[in-house]
């Protein structure tokens, strides 16, 4: 068994190929020159094979693909920063518009060629729904992105969905927010844990933040990684919401990275700056994940208050070296 991952040296890629390796897979990678997270990968992975390559670019991922000829694709590759999307919306079309345009191509080419199943496997994101006026979210409910990041993610989405009628086994997987010690500080999860714990060590002395109320449903990244294995290797092509099912406010986050980075008292230490504020963002994002709990026999493995602890406690012994 062969797969191809794009987006391998990011937190969902790390923990695929991880994951894949010891599943006995041999790993492709597609990677871009310069790219400052390889080393820590190789590090962690060492039998992966890297390709360099670009997903706006069809001819290093034409040959990529070919190369590596894999029996499933994983396409994790983008702009994962929904704030970044804001800052460069066309290259955010590019890479995580067409650029899942470009390689569902590739990989249908690759099937009819040989003749042999091809899973595809997108990574979707719960973005493509907006602020939904349903909650929670299921493979129902119709799409309304509301950032350049949501809009991409929702072509992506919905060209899998051409693709799987064109007979490739073509799956999305609605991701909501999945954390991890990975994540970067981008994300608003890490850079709460990141600073509780620095703060609670006495290096830094307050967090800034934007939108405290919006609330999200946040799971386990490795969870995310095997709902994703599971869709691959089903016997039929579908998209499935992967959450919890919970949702918890920014500040429900911080209240509880505050508390098991033992430091009580610290509204006083969280400020808020608009420079944090999105153009828009939606209030509420929770995800009903009943479809991929019947069909894939998946379900998260690790709740809220463990998350956050898992987070913190690493941050801690980072903030502590
Ligand atoms: P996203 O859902 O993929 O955009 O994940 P993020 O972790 O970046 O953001 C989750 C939520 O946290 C969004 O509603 C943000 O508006 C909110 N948020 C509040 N303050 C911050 C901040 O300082 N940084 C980030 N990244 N998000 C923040």
């Amino acid at each position: 068994m062969r797969a191809l991952i794009t987006g391998i040296t990011g937190q969902d890629g790390g923990y695929l190929a991880e994951r894949l390796v010891a599943d006995g897979c041999e790993v492709h990678g597609l990677v871009h020159d310069g790219d400052p997270l390889v080393a820590d990968l190789l590090g962690r992975c060492p039998s992966v094979t890297l390709h360099a390559g670009d997903l706006t670019d069809d001819a290093s991922l034409g040959a990529v693909v070919r190369s590596a000829a894999p029996d499933e694709v994983y396409n994790l590759a983008g702009i994962s920063s929904v704030a970044f999307s804001w800052e460069r919306p066309v290259l955010t079309a590019d890479v995580t518009a067409l650029g899942a345009a470009r390689l569902l191509e590739q990989v249908w080419q690759l099937q009819e060629r040989t003749g042999k199943r091809v899973a595809f496997v997108q990574a979707s994101s719960a973005e493509i729904f907006g602020d939904a006026l349903v909650a929670p979210q299921d493979e129902s409910t119709p799409l309304c992105p509301n950032s350049p990041y949501g809009a991409s993610k929702a072509f992506a989405h919905q060209l899998v969905g051409v693709y799987r009628g064109r007979g490739l086994h073509a799956v999305s997987a609605i991701l909501y927010n999945h954390e991890s010690p990975r994540r970067p500080p981008t994300f608003v999860t890490r850079k709460i844990t990141r600073a509780a714990a620095r703060i609670a060590q006495g290096l830094e002395k307050e967090l800034v933040l934007g939108n405290l109320d919006a609330r999200r449903d946040w799971g386990w990244a490795p969870d995310y990684v095997d709902a994703m294995v599971l869709a691959a290797r089903h016997a039929t092509a579908a998209d499935y919401v992967i959450a919890t099912g919970e949702a918890h406010s920014v500040r429900d986050f911080v209240a509880a990275a505050f508390e098991r980075a033992g430091v009580a008292d610290w509204e006083s230490l969280v400020r808020v700056d608009q420079a944090f504020v999105r153009p828009s963002d939606a209030a509420l994002q929770v995800g009903d994940s009943s479809l991929a709990r019947t069909e894939l026999s998946w379900a998260p493995t690790v709740a809220f208050p463990e998350l956050v602890g898992r987070m913190v406690d690493a941050d801690l012994e980072l903030a502590a070296r």
